[in-house]
């Protein structure tokens, strides 16, 4: 594959020509001094974008949205939402575009799409901006999640504006180039069902079938195929999620995908010491959003996207009805047979049958809910326990009876060190190291900032000198609070 120069990358525009209803034609607000902080450049060449290229001046333009190939009709996507429960029926890209679609390496259809690009037609009371801080904290987590096999949008670039952003106080402000197999969420399907236009929910449907699995069109059913297939990628995902003790923090509707990627990453945070109760956001003070609500809250934004494709599954109601409610009865299963498989996994036990792992894997949550030991330290020093030296792991409990009796029946299962090691990261992007890293680059060095992301892009081999990024944060660091980065 050749790479090309900015101007000579073509952006299909997809999205806006098939569901204009949904796109408004935007440009990005104006950046007179665009300053590039940080480039991906593998996912640059993925793109078929030259790195090179994309840090010249012509590239930070491309990168802000000010200057764009000929022919890019860049969009703010309409989308509705629940918002911590409450439905909304016009949220939108407030301070986003979408530049359009290219295509990767690999043929298939991206999503670059800016992000804190200035105010649009959905913008309410907001600004249209973001700041420095919360644009590399998307671009050390999303970058993360992915290295760590987890599906998620990624991040290409952060470029700084030179100009302010006034939240509590006055910050540096940037643009976020985010690139996404697409950018449709459940809210998406809300806004298309909200107008009242089922011929658009249809075209959106099709056009979700189309980009994101093209075997629903061949199903009985396709609407109840592309619902089915919606609920099989999530049910994986918060899996996912869950297995590593990532946070997301403001699971609303609008920021669910249907591609199964993870998306928006505002209060987000890795757990470290084990309570299914852990908040990290700040708005989120009922815990509608906490680690152990994950999966409940997947299945009622599932229920709320089958509410929507109603007309579309079956024209009388009562089936239509019917038809989805025994799919979404599928979520559960497959979120407990992900989970487990993947807790196996973790325990390296694959070579056991079920009914063996299956004691060790219960009662593995109860050891760690009993000795709130650090999540990420626990699995992977456990590996060091299944090569024989049980003690880091040991030591990690302040009580370690519960463990001990515990350990002894999972060591009897004779546990595969080197396939745990595998599927057990040494580095997260830990809080105390991600607000470090950011700290220092609002201040003006971006060395903690590449560091970081260095490392948590290649979780899983340890690597000597690396010590603090495995380590749980001192004492003296939290309680941890997240906010939204607005
Ligand atoms: P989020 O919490 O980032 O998922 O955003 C929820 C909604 O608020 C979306 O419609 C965003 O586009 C919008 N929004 C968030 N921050 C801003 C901002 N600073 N200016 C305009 N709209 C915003
Ligand atoms: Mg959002």
């Amino acid at each position: 594959m050749s790479t090309a120069t900015p101007s000579t990358v073509t952006f299909d525009g997809r999205f806006a020509r098939e569901l204009a209803e949904m796109a408004i034609p935007w440009q990005a607000a104006e950046v007179p001094e665009p300053r590039l902080l940080v480039l991906n450049e593998p996912l640059a060449a993925e793109l078929g974008f030259d790195p090179a290229a994309l840090r010249s001046p012509e590239g930070l333009h491309l990168l802000t949205g000010n200057r764009l190939p000929e022919g890019t009709t860049p969009v703010a996507q309409a989308y509705a939402g629940h918002q911590f429960g409450w439905f909304t029926p016009r949220l939108g890209d407030g301070r986003a575009v979408l530049l359009g679609e290219v295509a990767d390496a690999a043929g298939r259809l991206r999503d670059i799409h800016l992000k804190g690009s200035g105010r649009t037609p959905f913008a309410r009371g907001g600004d249209g901006l973001a700041a420095v801080g919360p644009m590399l904290r998307e671009y050390i987590v999303s970058e993360a999640m992915h290295a760590l096999g987890i599906p998620t949008t990624r991040s290409l670039a952060v470029v700084a504006t030179g100009q302010p952003v006034y939240r509590e106080t006055e910050l540096p402000g940037a643009v976020l180039a985010r690139v996404a197999s697409s950018h449709l969420r459940v809210g998406s399907f809300q806004y298309a069902r909200a107008t009242g236009d089922v011929d658009l929910l249809r075209r959106l449907a099709d056009h979700a079938i189309t980009r994101h699995y093209p075997a629903a069109a061949d199903a009985d059913n396709p609407y109840l195929g592309l619902f089915e297939a919606v609920i099989t990628a999530q049910a994986s995902l918060v899996a996912k999620w869950m297995l590593v003790g990532f946070i997301h923090g403001v699971m609303n509707t609008d920021n669910m995908t249907i591609s199964g990627e993870t998306i928006d990453y505002g209060p987000c945070a890795f757990m470290e010491g084990f309570d299914p109760a852990t908040v990290y956001s700040s708005i989120d003070e009922g815990g509608r959003y906490a680690y152990a609500n994950q999966p409940v809250v997947a299945e009622w934004n599932l229920a709320r996207l089958a509410e929507v494709l109603l007309p579309l599954i079956h024209e009388d109601q009562e089936q239509a009805v019917a038809l989805a409610m025994e799919s979404l009865g599928a979520f559960r299963p497959q979120y407990s047979a992900n989970w487990s498989a993947g807790m196996v996994a973790k325990l390296g036990l694959q070579a056991r049958d079920d009914a063996e792992s299956s004691p060790v894997v219960d009662g593995v949550v109860t050891v760690l809910q009993q000795g709130r030991v650090d999540y990420t330290t626990f699995f992977r020093t456990l590996g060091v326990a299944a090569r024989g030296t049980a003690e880091p792991v040991r030591s990690l409990f302040s009580d370690p009876a519960g463990f001990d009796a515990w350990a002894e029946s999972w060591l009897a299962l004779d546990p595969d060190a080197a396939s745990m090691d595998r599927v057990n990261p040494v580095y997260i992007p830990r809080n105390h190291l991600v607000e470090e890293a950011l700290s220092s680059a609002v201040g003006g060095d971006l060395g903690p900032f590449e560091r970081l992301v260095e490392v948590v892009s290649a979780p899983y081999g340890e690597r000597p000198g690396l010590e603090r990024y495995a380590a749980a944060a001192p004492g003296s660091f939290g309680p941890y609070r997240t906010f939204c980065g607005t």
